[in-house]
């Protein structure tokens, strides 16, 4: 366990608090002797749950002094939201003052089971389990705001496509969302930014925010109408203000962070690198612990303060594997001291029942949905993750084809950006594909929109696909019938060097119909080009109608149809 002694200069700023403190509890009836009482609390928390109610199959390694092996590794199931229940009780024993906190993206980008229900079973287990506050993270604004604030609420009201409430109803979360730096218009904040909380005699002021680059990583529509204010101003300033309303401490919920050498580090933050660091840099020595997420890494570490003394920053991984146990205490003469470890969520430490009977629940609910065969795919979806894939081509064929009717929209061409293909599969042996097979390659529930761009436009925007250099950029990988080709050494907004549709060059003059999903509609992975041009329909879900087409019978495509000029190949 990783044990910090605030040293001098930030002792002296919360010997202020100290002295505050001093003050108050004479009040509240402390020894008259004028010595500060011995105080303490814990603090449980996690981060990047994304809707992982079900114990993995696959094996975790992670790093921690206290392994009995060479280089400290260890192996094993870690996670599973009864496990991580079970584990959370189990750590709260004998606490007398103790609080379980989230840092973010605990739900949404999950597995069926949860994505299914609108992540609704994760947000009651996770309620069940104990959480008090968690910080919004990027993946909450996936489905909007009002469905956030649904999740928040509770209640059925429908925002998106799929149906809420679709195995039993939702009361909401039973834990607070905090973000503190995501504002509308008027500077008003989605949902509170800061809470208080009072540990025998000690108040704690927490915060809680999104990383500021959430509209960039972000369905665009999901973050409409909302700014993200910068982390380390935001947080300073409500540090200021939670100090003059009487906290002793503050805490920062952030779903930002780092990396560190083997992911996830138990008692140690080896190699510890990334974004959050210049956040933290500009951090005010009031916020001396910083519980932190986003990267899916695990660390616990000990950092020094601009200005002398130091800072506790930790990370509990991803999907329930591990628990920061932070532990806060204060001696007699007022000196506070925190130690954090990030205890592994094994299996093995039982399960917390009524969040087993949830999971369960919902496992059977979901396993009629998941092995639905839907229909079967003649060929080898190999090579799945590779760009310009088989499985790519067949996602864009299939939202062509969803689109395609003139009622539907008549659509001439659709394009799938490759983060779009999330997961690879492989059709069975008889060529069967699942429903939860293509649910994990597209989770999001996102839906087609037909756009209208003349041939100029339409090159505009697969000149979109490259970046200020060679390296740069994402690629939009077109249906049957559509293929271009580029040149990356070429100067920027010359890399299309050809585009045809059955065979023709691009008319600069005709209007073409494009299919797209609503997240590159709206602009998203850089797209700007779209988001202006007029939508002339709204398709289904993108799911959806690639079980449509894979119940019509398809053969796989191998031929590519975006090909690299300098490689003088197709694009793998
Ligand atoms: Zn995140």
């Amino acid at each position: 366990m990783i044990r910090l002694t605030l040293r001098p200069l930030h002792a002296g700023i919360l010997a202020t608090a100290a002295l505050a403190l001093g003050g108050c509890a004479t009040v509240r009836g402390a020894p008259s002797s004028g010595g500060t009482r011995p105080a303490g609390f814990q603090i449980l928390a996690i981060n990047d749950f994304h809707g992982n109610l079900e114990v993995p199959t696959q094996q975790t390694t992670w790093y921690g002094s206290q392994a009995a092996v060479p280089g400290g590794e260890q192996r094993a199931v870690l996670g599973g939201a009864a496990p991580l229940a079970a584990k959370l009780a189990a750590l709260r024993q004998g606490q007398a003052n103790t609080i379980t906190v989230g840092a973010g993206d605990l739900i949404s980008a999950s597995p069926l089971i949860s994505a299914y229900y609108l992540d609704e079973p994760s947000i009651a287990a996770l309620s069940q389990m104990g959480l008090e506050l968690a910080a919004v993270g990027n993946h909450e604004f996936d489905r909007g705001t009002d469905e956030l604030r649904r999740l928040q609420d509770g209640g059925c009201g429908k925002n998106t496509p799929r149906e809420p409430c679709a195995l039993e109803p939702f009361s909401g979360a039973g834990f607070s969302y905090l973000a503190a730096n995501v504002l509308d218009d008027n500077g008003q904040t989605l949902f509170p930014g800061t809470a208080m909380r009072r540990f025998g005699d000690v108040d704690v002021g927490f915060i809680g925010m999104t990383l500021k680059g959430t509209p960039q990583v972000s369905s665009p529509a999901g973050t409409a109408g909302w700014r993200f204010a910068d982390e380390a101003d935001t947080a300073n300033r409500l540090a200021a203000e939670l100090t003059a309303q009487g906290a002793d401490l503050v805490v920062l919920l952030l779903h930002q962070g780092a990396t560190v050498e083997g992911m996830f580090r138990a008692d140690d933050c080896a190699g510890l690198d990334g974004p959050v660091l210049p956040i933290l840099e500009r951090l005010s020595p009031a916020i001396p612990l910083v519980i932190s997420g986003h990267t899916h890494n695990a660390y616990v570490c000990r950092m020094p303060m601009a200005g002398g003394g130091e800072r506790l920053l930790t990370s509990a991984g991803r999907y329930g594997a591990f628990v920061s146990d932070i532990r806060v205490s204060r001696d007699a003469a007022g000196r506070w001291t925190m130690d954090a470890i990030n205890v592994p969520v094994k299996s093995d430490g039982g399960e917390m029942a009524g969040v087993a009977a949830l999971v369960a629940r919902y496992a059977t609910a979901t396993q009629a949905v998941a092995n639905r065969v839907i229909g079967r795919i003649d060929g080898s979806l190999e090579r799945g993750m590779q760009v310009d894939s088989p499985l790519a081509r067949l996602v864009a064929d299939a939202q062509l084809a969803a689109t395609r009717p003139p009622e539907a929209g008549g659509a001439d061409i659709a394009f799938i950006n490759q983060g779009g293909v999330r997961a690879a599969f492989q059709p069975a042996a008889d060529g069967s594909v699942t429903f939860g097979q293509i649910f994990t390659l597209q989770p999001f529930s996102n839906t087609l929109e037909v756009k209208a761009l003349t041939g100029a436009a339409l090159l505009a925007l697969l000149e979109q696909q490259f970046g200020e250099t060679a390296e740069d950029g994402t690629i939009l990988i077109p249906s049957t019938g559509f293929t271009f080709t580029f040149d990356r050494t070429r100067p920027v907004g010359q890399r299309i060097v050809a585009a045809t549709l059955n065979g023709e060059p691009l008319d600069p003059a005709r209007t073409y119909r494009v299919t797209v999903n609503n997240f590159l509609a709206a602009g998203g992975d850089g797209f700007t080009s779209l988001a202006p041009a007029p939508s002339v329909a709204h398709g289904g879900v993108d799911v959806d109608a690639l079980a449509a087409f894979i119940a019509a019978g398809v053969t796989v495509d191998p031929l590519a149809r975006v090909i690299d000029a300098g490689a003088a190949a197709p694009v793998q």
